[in-house]
């Protein structure tokens, strides 16, 4: 193994080929998911997006000053401070903006070869802040709407990640939490498994076999 400089933190580098073995003998036999960036990207003026959702925050809280990257942490503050009203309405924007904005996907072909992996030894889950009409018909088009047993989107929870309220939708009480492992892409997702007590790998921490 060696160890890969990945958005300013390192990690452990893993190749594919022992995945299914990594997933065995630690007895994970739940793999969740991220979605964007992680099994594809979606190919999104997230700028645009940002605009959108930053005028929402604004209209509730006028001293709030959007600029820049809306962080998700700042939307699950204003879910807390706004409730059910505000939720409404960035889960009305996201939707839209997600449905306007996406104009294709970039599939991520180490992901695919995970999904297969670890199909034979492990219940799959996806754990996604984007909506599940964005990312269902992606699933669909790479033949992997059936491969996920519970999806968690954007609109089956009030906290996106890094919370932990979308790990508990699909936590199974009766497997001890040492069976679970999230992939994702960011720190964010990181941060998300740390929050829920369960452990991660960063998907670009998967590399191909060489020789
Ligand atoms: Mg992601």
């Amino acid at each position: 193994m060696r160890s890969v400089l990945t958005n300013w933190i390192y990690w452990e580098q893993m190749k594919i080929t022992d995945f299914q073995q990594y997933l065995q003998k630690n007895q994970k036999r739940e793999v969740i998911f991220d979605f964007d960036e992680t099994i594809s990207t979606l190919l999104i003026n997230w700028a645009e997006w940002d605009r959108a959702v930053g005028q929402v925050l604004h209209r509730y809280d006028p001293a709030f000053v959007p600029l820049g990257i809306i962080e998700a942490v700042q939307q699950n503050i204003f879910m807390q401070r706004f409730g059910k009203k505000f939720r409404d309405d960035l889960l009305h924007t996201t939707c839209k903006y997600e449905k306007e904005l996406v104009s294709g996907h970039r599939v991520n072909s180490v992901a695919l070869i995970l999904i297969k992996k670890a199909r034979s030894v492990a219940n799959l889950h996806i754990w996604t802040s984007n909506h599940l009409e964005t990312i269902y018909p992606i699933l669909q088009e790479l033949h992997l709407d059936s491969a996920f047993k519970r999806m968690i989107a954007r609109g089956d929870v009030t906290f996106i990640k890094p919370h932990p309220e979308g790990f508990y939708l699909l936590f199974d009480e009766n497997n001890p939490k040492s069976a679970y492992l999230l992939i994702g892409d960011s720190k964010k997702d990181a941060e998300a498994a740390k929050s829920a007590g369960v452990d991660f790998m960063n998907i670009s921490s998967f590399c191909e076999d060489i020789g």
